[in-house]
């Protein structure tokens, strides 16, 4: 299904020229908020999964799981803006070169601090909380 989805979409987002994030599609189910594209969203960071999910869990103040149909559940109400304004902040700092603003960026250690370095133009920046 995603997959299929995915094939679907201009050849320009498949490319890293430009970043461009899903937008999220979550519900509020009871307590609890449900992201139910959050496979799509991991596949276009394209990072440690766990990375991400310690950020939002950090983010929101709450526990964040994956349920089994791959949709991220969270331990609270949030609305979708919320969401979408936490996965941007987390490419603004854990993804996109502070330099070029592209995302071809990977996490690398020198002497035993992890930094961020851009594919794309070569710079090497450090990342917070990485
Ligand atoms: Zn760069």
């Amino acid at each position: 299904m995603l997959e299929r989805l995915y094939a679907g979409l201009p050849e320009s987002t498949k490319k890293h020229e430009r970043f461009v994030m899903p937008q999220t599609d979550s519900f509020i189910q009871g307590h609890k908020t449900i992201v139910k594209n959050f496979s799509t969203i991991l596949k276009a960071i394209n990072r440690d999964n766990k990375h991400i999910f310690k950020f939002i869990a950090k983010e929101t103040a709450t526990s964040a799981a994956i349920d089994d149909n791959n949709r991220l559940v969270l331990n609270g109400k949030f609305n979708r803006e919320q969401i979408n304004r936490l996965i941007e902040s987390y490419v603004a700092q854990f993804i996109l070169c502070p330099e070029c603003k592209k995302p071809d960026t990977k996490v690398i250690e020198k002497q035993g601090i992890r930094l961020l370095k851009c594919e794309a133009c070569g710079a090497i920046s450090s990342v917070k909380g990485l």
